[in-house]
């Protein structure tokens, strides 16, 4: 099939919200199914950005391959851990299901792993200076 072709079968495709571990929809193998609204009972993922963001690269991936002529193949997740604020300065960090942060640290490790997930690197330096400056003043004005 052309892709042009491809392009109109995937959109015209009924959608089902029920995946395989592709991230196909069952019954409707041209059309994919991640994020908070689809589920693979086989290896079911929790609700979170974390997941549907990795589900989202591996769909435009198996897109790809289905215009390209490939078979899709599987959409690997893998959870990096769980972030969380503690009021103003503190945070807990359980990073890979292996260590966990807490306190200060825990707060720097959860502000360094949102920075470094943002999507441009002018934006990076934008919000990393204004984190620092923040950080700097905060500490000048305990002491
Ligand atoms: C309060 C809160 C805090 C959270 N904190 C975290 C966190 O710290 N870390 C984390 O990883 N996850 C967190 N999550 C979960 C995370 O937000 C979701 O898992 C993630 O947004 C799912 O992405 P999605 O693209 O599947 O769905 P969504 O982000 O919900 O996107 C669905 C989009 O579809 C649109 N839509 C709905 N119906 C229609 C329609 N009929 N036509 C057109 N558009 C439609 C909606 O407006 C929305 O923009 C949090 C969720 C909540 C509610």
């Amino acid at each position: 099939m052309s892709a042009a072709g491809q392009s109109k079968a995937l959109k015209s495709s009924v959608f089902n919200n029920r995946s395989d571990h592709r991230r196909r929809s069952f019954g409707c193998g041209d059309v994919f199914a991640g994020g908070d609204c689809s589920v693979n009972t086989d290896d079911p993922q929790p609700a979170t950005a974390q997941v549907a963001y990795q589900q989202g690269a591996a769909i435009a991936a198996n897109i790809s391959a289905l215009i390209d002529g490939d078979e899709p193949s599987a959409a690997e997740v893998n959870l990096r851990g769980t972030l969380l604020k503690l009021g103003m300065e503190k945070g807990a960090a359980e990073i890979f299901d292996r260590f966990e942060i807490s306190g200060h640290l825990g707060h720097v490790v959860r502000h360094a792993t949102y920075l470094s997930l943002l999507p441009t690197p002018a934006r990076n330096i934008k919000v990393g200076a204004q984190w620092l400056t923040d950080e700097i003043f905060e500490q000048v004005l305990d002491v």
